[in-house]
């Protein structure tokens, strides 16, 4: 299971960024399609992960991101949430990116009150 790998991450980079005996109420947390995120698999993993730290009890809401595909055929670049899917011109597409981000976008923290909006890329 991956997803333990993923919020073992999450969790170093959050404690990275949250001030000294702050305590987090919750996390925005976007993925590239290529991380292959379960998102009922990350709740687990980010519950389990972030018992005993300033995270523990915190929601983390994943969005991942769809695929950025290319025609082989026309050239024309789209997003689709299928990767094996064609383009409307019928050709085939191939992917334009590894879409293996992992940002941490927003944290709300308990203590001290208020929110906290970065942008922190990582990899696991
Ligand atoms: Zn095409």
């Amino acid at each position: 299971m991956h997803e333990i790998s993923i919020a073992r991450a999450v969790l170093r980079m959050v404690e990275d960024i949250i001030p000294t005996g702050g305590h987090v109420k919750a996390l925005r947390l976007r993925a590239g399609a290529a991380r292959a995120l379960e998102p009922e698999a990350l709740e687990f993993a980010w519950q389990v992960t972030c018992l005993d730290s300033a995270a523990a009890g915190s929601k983390l809401n994943l969005t991942v991101d769809p695929w950025a595909l290319r025609c082989r055929k026309c050239g024309r670049q789209f997003q689709s949430d299928d990767w094996q899917t064609s383009c409307i011109c019928g050709g085939a597409a191939e992917l334009r990116a590894a879409d293996d981000e992992l940002i941490l976008e927003e944290i709300d923290l308990v203590s001290p009150p208020g929110q906290h909006r970065s942008v922190v890329q990582g990899r696991e």
